[in-house]
């Protein structure tokens, strides 16, 4: 570990709570000290020390065109000389809003926020609002981000109550959260049959991203649909990671399923901090100032944060973006499998569009529980060769991976090639 990083982290500790302003970024489960960068180009990053790195984090997924995109940063620099805020309605949010109901069209009507968390927080609430109902259905191992509701254990039974995942999360609130497995269609269906008609909303990550990544079954989606609509529940898909980056029109359009309310983030921000969330009219229309739920924001709509949003859903929209973004996923899933298997290590691998997951174990998973079973420990050896060998992987045997437009042919040579070394530290 090169000393800049050893000793800004050190600082940093001093300072911020575990050196860090968002945990996965302390490196806790593949041990060691996290890298503090300076610089981003393309599919590239460069630490404090001026080591190169291939990203494949790309900042958790905003980074769909690579860093530094010249249109992107033009575009951002032209607004931000007109200033960075006005707290009052702008031309550039009607943009936003009328690119992602053309590109998203179950979201009829749509508000901006600035965060992942808050989209879903202010989602869940325009869906309890609507419904006059409280009790909230999750996923075990979907990440919806931060506020109280979401921070949600399941309790012993299918219908006990939810038990805090956090500190601080009052029991009471945890309490109209019900959890279910991930691609369990027969829990749901139990669920929906004894309390089908008081659940407000189910939200889910129509692609999980925040348990490694986990494919849904079509059967398991399909079969929460009907049951929303039967129930009258409102089907809010989580896309904060999915959206614009499994298909231009999110994982909806890819699997041909039409949510009540859908949240996003990442790349409608392009980097800088926007999320949205929307839906049907009918919901939607409850919010403040014409309905009853309130929901609010100081920075909400940031010129400067839209306009990196809307260059980046510019540049997402020309021709075959996706297809050819997909197409370099496989192939460098593909090359990681042929490379573990070269070296005799139980590896296997995936992708959607642009994500991509890797597990050391001989399936790839479906649910929680099968992820949990996946070995740890060859991940955290493989994740330490790869990073030495410059490539960026997510710190974390339970994390999703990200390519860009930027990552070329050259960079997934480098990356298969360092992968060979990888596995080998692995398998001796
Ligand atoms: N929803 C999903 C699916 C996410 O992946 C995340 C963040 O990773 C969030 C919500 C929360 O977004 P943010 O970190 O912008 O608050």
């Amino acid at each position: 570990m090169t000393s800049s990083n050893q000793a800004l982290f050190e600082k940093s500790q001093q300072l911020i709570p575990g050196g860090v302003n968002s945990p996965v970024r302390a490196f806790r489960s593949v041990g060691g000290t996290p890298i503090f960068f300076k610089k981003g180009l393309g599919s590239k990053l460069w630490d404090v020390d001026g080591k190169e790195y291939i990203d494949y984090i790309n900042s958790w997924g905003p980074m769909i065109v690579g860093h530094a995109h010249p249109d992107v940063i033009g575009a951002v620099q032209a607004v931000a000389a007109n200033s960075l805020s006005f707290g009052a309605p702008t031309g550039l949010e009607l943009e936003m809003a009328a690119l992602i109901n053309k590109l998203v069209p179950s979201m009829e009507q749509v508000r901006l926020v600035s965060s992942g968390t808050e989209a879903t927080m202010s989602a869940i609430r325009v869906a309890r609002g609507f419904t006059g109902r409280n009790k909230l259905v999750k996923f075990e191992g979907c990440y919806h981000g931060h506020s109280d509701a979401l921070l949600v254990k399941a309790g012993s039974g299918l219908l006990t109550f939810g038990e805090p995942s956090s500190a601080g999360v009052p029991a009471e609130v945890a309490a109209h959260t019900l959890t279910l497995e991930y691609n369990n269609t027969q829990q749901l269906k139990e669920l929906f049959a004894k309390a089908g008609d008081e659940i407000a909303c189910v939200i889910i990550e129509p692609v999980v991203g925040n348990m490694n990544l986990i494919v849904p079954h079509m059967e398991f989606l399909q079969t929460l649909r009907e049951l929303c609509t039967q129930h009258g529940t409102v089907l809010i898909f989580d896309e904060v990671m999915t959206g614009f980056r499994v298909h231009l029109g999110g994982a909806q359009a890819l699997y041909g399923i039409k949510p009540d309310m859908t949240t996003l983030g990442k790349v409608i921000g392009g980097g800088l901090p926007v999320g949205a969330f929307g839906g049907r009219k009918d919901i939607m229309q409850c919010l403040a100032p014409l309905g009853a739920v309130y929901q609010a924001g100081t920075l909400s709509g940031n010129p400067v944060a839209v306009t990196a949003g809307l260059e980046t859903l510019k540049l997402i929209q020309v021709p075959e973006f996706h297809a050819k973004l997909a197409a370099k996923t496989k192939k460098l899933v593909d090359g990681l499998v042929a490379a573990a298997k070269e070296a005799g290590v139980v590896f296997s691998a995936q992708s959607v569009g642009g994500m991509f997951g890797l597990y050391f174990s001989e399936q790839c998973p479906t649910s929680f529980a099968e992820i949990m079973q996946s070995n740890k420990d060859n991940f955290n050896l493989f994740f330490h060769s790869m990073l030495e060998s410059g490539i960026y992987l997510g710190p974390s045997a339970f994390e999703a991976g990200f390519v860009s437009a930027a990552h070329t042919d050259a960079d997934i040579a480098l990356t298969l090639a360092a992968a060979k070394k990888a596995f080998a530290a692995v398998a001796a």
